[in-house]
């Protein structure tokens, strides 16, 4: 006999649906998990395990109450797992037989929304990402989402051939959005697992054609074609993103309305950063692991007041712009921030004020918003008016020219209007003390709707009607001294005091006795008491139903809140480069000779300049403060490769980390740390910093470095900049200096582009006889009376010593290996040492040496 309930029933039917899911099923304040899901959960969540012994078997259970269903939420996505979410269609009061229930949403790691799960300062990206052969070329069409913001980009590259490798324009994006999904090919599925440690969901070939992908596209936009974005021909780019919205509108399984556009990201037109220079420069995060996260380039710029502001660096950070005048655009805000002062404080003070608008947007456009995000969002329109109001208004102290004349805010004063209307359309709505959840009750302003005002008359007491009701009664039994009250315990009732119980009519029915008083009802009294909490449920399913229409109705503001938030975001960063620049004294840098530039013999003549007085590191100076030594450095179209020579712990990778973040400072658009600073734009920044191995992937320290080296000197190009600290140290000291002395050789000849090369080999000193592009720096070391101290300083020249023993007795290594390192040391000095060295040099600067091999 088959003794399943329909409950059961109706749940297995939904799991049987959503068999790769883990499914809450909504039954009344809790959603639900049965069976395996239900152990899953105690487990992942430390749940307690019950069981259900109605129907057929005992069924394991484990359940969460609704209120906290993002906080768990976030919990079993992140632990891999993608959760359906059952709920009841229909107010268990009305429901005829068994409540309809149906899953409403899927969600993924990827398309979490609520703020409670998404760190502000991080993007919740999806990639999609796949390759078609066609006419003996290889096209990879990418694109990348973010739900909680409604961000879309797709791009493409094309390769020649059949080449089933990933390009590295199309991994290094992947790798800088760091995504929390990726779609792909059963194809490319294999490498991109291995590749980040991300879940990778394989999607029909078919999915990613042009066609259908293009008609997804027009259809979620609610356009007749794509031309208003630009993006129209990018056949592949457009394929991707067609894969990623059906992917998303399956989990959805409702309108996704702020995902409203897409645009192309040109990949020319940024700074392509490799991992290794994003990593190698502490950009974003600290090299090691236990690294303090301030002491990084973000830690040191952000100091932004937005969720917007802080994504939005993160992304100045990854894509430095190779465009003078775009460049030149986002310093010379700063500037006007920098030189009006005041006024950018004050605005900075209303940005604090201000929410995460576009996760808002995001949530509104999928029929996620609560009422505290209408709250919030005022109180951010509010701010976004006074800022209007400080830049706008000339009567005001803080008022500046400059800053009034920014695009940015022009751009801002002319939505005024808009944003006073959809403040409007809040504050007439929503009431000051909203509840978070739509299945409180409170939610609208008196005033919003006539049946809800009487509803809620009825229920608070039936207020007027009580009053006059009482004075009814006191008339009909003139009894004066007659109250009608109303209290949660008893309900209506009329009190009479003792002294006056022989006036009551024989309509009043007695209820309780008190000391002094009889307390009575009538069947008015009961029927009004049926109404009032009645009263309670009509609100809250009148409330539903009103807060449902509104946010329809308020959805046409999504494009507009999506524009504010870009230009709050943009408003935030710049400022946040003007705070920095201020507190940290930096100066604007002079951008000399843009990428493109060929014209004339001048700029080309200037192509390679970069020159900066007094330069410091904008991390390590808030560590030493005033014990940072400033340096200087210049680089031109003659001399464009450093060798820096010195000691251990002298500086030199302090020094030539310093070189490569001015420059990427400057090419983000912020002040840089420096009494002055002109370079000449670079394409790239490339860096081989470190040795670290990649055991994980069968590569040992030295492979690492070589390979690292190669990406170097296979895509350098005349206009990159190259940081080198120590190339061949991971190998024999012949085969390390043979490399490294190579390495430079085929910089300075055939990629001729600024090179800084920090090396302990002193023999690569000699480069600079034979290379006129080449020459010797090193860092300052004083030494009297045994005593040795670095000074921090770099000046021309070659250094003479290593140090390397000091260093060695510095770091605490017993008294006896120090005293035995600098007797073998001595040796070397004096006789054999010397004879080797000598012989390495003269062997690597004859042209032809068979015995090495250089082929020099
Ligand atoms: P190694 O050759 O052993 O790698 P290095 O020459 O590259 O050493 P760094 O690591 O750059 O040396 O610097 C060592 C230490 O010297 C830093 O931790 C810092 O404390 C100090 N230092 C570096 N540059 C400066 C500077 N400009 N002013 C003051 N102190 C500095």
């Amino acid at each position: 006999m088959d003794n399943t309930t329909p409950a059961e029933k109706q749940y297995l039917e939904l799991k049987n649906k959503y068999k790769d899911c883990v499914l809450l099923f909504r039954m009344g304040d809790f959603y639900e998990t049965f069976d395996d899901d239900a152990r899953l959960m105690s487990k992942i969540l430390g749940l307690t395990l019950t069981s259900r012994s109605k129907g057929s078997s005992k069924r394991p259970l484990a359940g969460i109450p609704h209120h906290a269903l993002h906080t768990y939420l976030g919990k079993i996505v992140n632990a891999g797992f993608k959760v359906a979410i059952a709920d009841q269609m229909e107010d268990p009061k009305f429901a005829k037989g068994i409540v309809k229930r149906d899953v409403v949403r899927v969600v993924t790691s990827g398309t979490l929304i609520d703020d409670k799960n998404l760190p502000p300062e991080t993007n919740n990206y999806i990639v999609s990402v796949f390759s078609k052969i066609q006419k003996a070329q290889t096209h990879w069409g990418l694109s990348w989402i973010d739900l909680s913001t409604g961000e879309f980009k797709i791009t493409e590259a094309v390769t020649s051939g059949d080449d089933p490798t990933i390009p590295s324009k199309i991994l290094d994006i992947i790798k800088s959005v760091s995504p929390r999904e990726i779609l792909t090919t059963q194809s490319l599925k294999t490498f991109l697992s291995s590749l980040l440690n991300v879940s990778v969901k394989v999607v029909e070939d078919f999915q990613f054609d042009y066609k259908p992908s293009l008609d997804i596209l027009k259809d979620q936009f609610r356009v007749q074609n794509l031309k208003g974005f630009g993006v129209e021909e990018y056949m592949y780019g457009i394929g991707s993103a067609g894969a990623l919205v059906t992917y998303l509108k399956n989990l959805q399984r409702s309108e996704i309305y702020h995902i409203n556009g897409l645009s192309y990201e040109n990949l020319d037109e940024f700074m392509n950063l490799d991992f290794n220079t994003i990593r190698n420069l502490e950009l974003l995060s600290p090299t090691s692991p236990l690294g303090n996260p301030k002491s990084t380039l973000i830690g040191i710029l952000d100091r932004t007041s937005t969720p917007g502001g802080k994504r939005l660096i993160r992304n100045f950070i990854l894509r430095p712009l190779i465009d003078k005048s775009k460049i030149e655009k986002r310093l010379n805000v700063v500037k006007s921030f920098y030189d009006n002062f005041e006024t950018a404080n004050s605005i900075k003070l209303e940005l604090d004020k201000i929410y995460d608008i576009e996760r808002i947007a995001g949530r509104l456009g999928i029929n996620n918003i609560s009422p505290k995000d209408f709250l919030a969002l005022k109180q951010s329109l509010d701010a976004l008016v006074e800022i209007v109001h400080i830049a706008s208004d000339t009567s005001k102290p803080m008022y500046s020219k400059s800053i009034s004349e920014l695009d940015l805010l022009k751009d801002l004063f002319s939505k005024i209007s808009m944003i006073e209307q959809i403040k409007e359309s809040i504050v007439s709505t929503i009431k000051e003390d909203a509840p978070f959840d739509v299945n409180q009750t409170g939610v609208f302003v008196d005033g919003f709707n006539s049946e809800l005002d009487e509803l809620r008359v009825i229920r608070h007491g039936g207020g007027k009607w009580m009053s006059e009701y009482e004075r009814k009664l006191v008339i009909d039994t003139s009894i004066n001294t007659l109250k009608v009250r109303f209290n949660n315990v008893f309900g209506y009732y009329i009190e009479v005091s003792k002294g006056m119980i022989s006036k009551v009519p024989s309509s009043f029915t007695r209820k309780q006795t008190l000391v002094n008083a009889e307390r009575y009802v009538t069947d008015e009294l009961k029927e009004m008491e049926v109404k009032v909490l009645s009263a309670e449920d009509k609100i809250l399913t009148l409330e539903k139903s009103l807060y449902e229409e509104f946010k329809t109705g308020f959805v046409k503001y999504i494009p507009i809140l999506q524009g504010l938030s870009k230009i709050i975001s943009n408003l935030d960063v710049l400022l946040s480069f003007s705070v920095v620049a201020k507190e940290n004294n930096y100066v604007y840098p002079e951008i000399l000779v843009d990428i493109e530039s060929e014209d004339g013999n001048e700029s080309k003549k200037d192509q390679k300049i970069l020159k900066i007085s007094e330069g410091r590191h904008p991390v390590v100076e808030k560590i030493l403060k005033s014990d940072f030594i400033t340096n200087d450095i210049e680089l031109s179209s003659e001399k464009y490769v450093i060798i820096l020579t010195g000691p251990n712990m002298s500086g030199k990778s302090t020094y030539i980390r310093q070189i490569a973040l001015i420059t990427l400072m400057a090419q983000i658009g912020s002040f840089v740390p420096a009494k002055s600073a002109k370079l000449s734009l670079v394409d790239r920044v490339f860096t081989r910093i470190g040795a670290s191995d990649n055991l994980a992937e069968g590569e040992s320290t030295f492979m690492v470095e070589m390979n690292e080296t190669a990406n170097i000197l296979n895509n350098a190009t005349s206009k990159s900049l190259v940081i080198l600290d120590e190339v061949g140290r991971g190998t024999s000291t012949f085969d390390g200096v043979a490399i490294a002395w190579s390495v430079v050789k085929y910089i300075h000849d055939n990629l001729k582009c600024r090179t800084l090369f920090a090396t302990h080999y002193n023999e690569l000193t000699k480069l600079s006889d034979r290379f006129d592009g080449i020459s010797n720096y090193n860092v300052e070391v004083s030494e009297s009376n045994g005593e040795v101290a670095f000074l921090h300083k770099i000046s021309p020249g070659a250094a003479h010593k290593s140090f390397g023993v000091h260093v060695a007795k510095l770091a605490g290594l017993p008294k006896e290996v120090v005293e035995n390192a600098t007797k073998i040391l001595k040796d070397f000095e004096s006789s054999k040492g010397e004879s080797v060295k000598r012989k390495m040099v003269g062997k690597l600067e004859s042209p032809h040496t068979p015995q090495i091999g250089l082929g020099l």
